[in-house]
């Protein structure tokens, strides 16, 4: 009999079969090309481990011919009006509609992300499109800002040629998330993409160029961080770089960067807290605590990987979460029923895998899982895993796991709950689950976090600020945010004519 699992394999590879065996190179001025280095890299199948392809590692020289092309497309793209801009976005957005089984399908099998989530990526980073698109004829407006014998006004200039560094996690989406606005900005983009789930990328990029994107508008360099990531960074004609990814390698690129003053913004790493208090709505507070960790594999910078529960209800609390884990579906990440699929990497399955046997040795309870799970032979996959008994200078409470790993830690009240949440070198997102009107609007005050979610698990909407505090991140985007970001606000002074000037060397 055949399952729907086998319907979306021979789906799957259908839209594999261009990349099985090759060599993906990069998209440079308006199509492909090999590239300037002979060195490649290979791709790996997170589900099996099997050998997918191999993928061109850029070097500075294709870095450079990337930038020269963003450089040179960058006065017609900036100074067409906005409103055609608007047009060609989404054009982009229709075509990625068109092709949203491939994007969601190539997706799956290059990051490991089950089909449940990924269906939606591109509908997702459609809706991106259309977001920025909408908004790219009022990109340049600003303000008008009288002053006595002057008018002041303020308009807003793509800043040029930017870069863009994603990392594996979802990465068609974030792709998206960073490519719609800097393009309806009017700014030309060179994107870096991760190395572990290069594929839909170039999807991405076709799909740009044939929406009528120009030549040189979007370019595609893939390659390794340390040497394509890194020549992008130091890249003279690159103005600016939207980087998502690790801390630490923000702090590289940041570095990196100052030769050049580069203007950077920074989406990194997050160890989340989700705090649950005693008059909380328990079950939807099970449903949200328990999606926010185990969609999308763990591996997502948003997740709720710290659980702060209350002492009255934690033991209650804990185990309704416990039956929950115990029942997670491990599996193919084709098969519609997978809720957790294999982790992205041989090396991010051994960081994992390396927290579990630390749980224990800094005296945790693994409660659920805490070992490798066998659904597919050679995959990558991790049992969905529950640490008890946690205090929060552990490791396990303070590091980013980046896998389908929650850490459950007591308290007594809100003044310890606070000081817990916020005791943590990350700030990206919080969660409060309590139905204390007061205590709701105080923690949203005083929880170190660039995102706070009350009553609720991650929801987007994409005119508001997204972005974390402390090592979480530098900026924001998202709605007019991400515009203040690939764009120089200028201010223009004009005087009426009648102020006095000061006279100087007058006989
Ligand atoms: P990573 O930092 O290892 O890599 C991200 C990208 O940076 C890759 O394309 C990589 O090649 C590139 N890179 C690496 N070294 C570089 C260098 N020296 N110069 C320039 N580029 C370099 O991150 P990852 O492991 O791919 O992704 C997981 C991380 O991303 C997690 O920490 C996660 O929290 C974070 N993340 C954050 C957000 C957010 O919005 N805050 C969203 C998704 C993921």
């Amino acid at each position: 009999m055949t399952t729907e699992l086998d319907r979306n394999l021979a789906k799957a590879e259908d839209y594999l079969a261009r990349f099985r065996g090759g060599v993906l190179g990069h998209f440079i001025d308006g199509g492909p090309t090999p590239g300037q280095g002979t060195d490649t890299f290979e791709n790996r199948s997170p589900v099996d481990d099997t050998a997918l392809n191999r993928v061109a590692a850029g070097t500075a020289a294709d870095v450079d011919a990337a930038a020269r092309a963003a450089k040179a497309a960058f006065p017609a793209w900036r100074d067409l009006p906005g409103g055609e801009r608007r047009a060609v976005l989404h054009r982009v957005a229709d075509l990625i509609e068109a092709r949203a089984e491939e994007i969601a399908l190539v997706e799956c099998l290059d990051t490991g992300q089950p089909l449940r989530f990924m269906s939606k990526a591109a509908v997702r980073g459609a809706e991106n499109f259309r977001f920025f698109a909408d908004k790219a004829p009022e990109a340049t407006a600003g303000l008008s800002m009288p002053a006595g014998q002057h008018l002041n006004y303020s308009i807003r200039q793509p800043m040029g040629p930017v870069g863009v560094i994603t990392p594996w996690n979802t990465p068609f989406m974030l792709s998206t998330w960073k490519i719609a606005p800097a393009l309806a900005a009017g700014c030309t983009v060179v994107h870096k993409p991760a190395e572990w789930s290069p594929l839909t990328a170039m999807l991405l990029a076709e799909i740009m160029t044939e929406a009528g994107v120009p030549a040189g508008a979007v370019n595609l360099v893939n390659g390794l961080g340390e040497t394509a990531g890194r020549a992008l960074t130091e890249h003279p004609d690159i103005r600016a770089v939207a980087f998502v990814g690790e801390s630490r390698t923000g702090s590289m690129i940041m570095r990196q960067g100052s030769e050049t003053l580069k203007r950077v913004h920074f989406e990194l790493g997050g160890k989340n807290p989700v705090v649950v208090f005693d008059d909380a709505n328990l079950d939807r507070a099970v449903d949200a605590v328990v999606f926010m960790i185990y969609s999308l594999n763990g591996e997502r910078c948003t997740s709720s990987s710290r659980l702060l529960v209350q002492a009255g209800i934690h033991d209650e609390f804990v185990a309704r979460v416990a039956a929950r884990v115990r029942n997670i579906r491990v599996g193919h990440p084709l098969d519609p029923a997978t809720e957790v699929g294999p982790l992205v990497h041989r090396a991010h399955f051994d960081k994992v895998c390396g927290y579990f046997d630390l749980a224990r040795q800094e005296g945790a309870t693994v409660m659920v899982g805490g070992a490798a799970a066998d659904a597919v032979p050679g995959g990558h996959y991790v049992q969905p895993t529950l640490f008890t008994g946690a205090g929060n200078a552990m490791r396990i409470a303070q590091e980013e796991i980046f896998g389908p790993v929650l850490t459950v830690i007591p308290f007594a009240d809100e003044a310890e709950a606070l000081a817990l949440a916020n005791d943590v070198r990350y700030g990206l997102a919080a969660y409060a689950w309590t139905s204390d009107l007061g205590r709701a609007l105080r923690l949203g005050r005083d929880l170190e976090a660039g995102m706070v979610w009350v009553n609720s698990e991650n929801n987007r909407h994409l005119p508001t600020p997204f972005g974390g505090m402390k090592a979480s991140g530098i900026g924001r985007d998202g709605g007019d945010y991400s515009f203040d970001f690939y764009m120089e606000t200028k201010n223009v002074c004009l005087a009426l004519g009648g102020h006095s000037i000061p006279r100087l060397g007058v006989a």
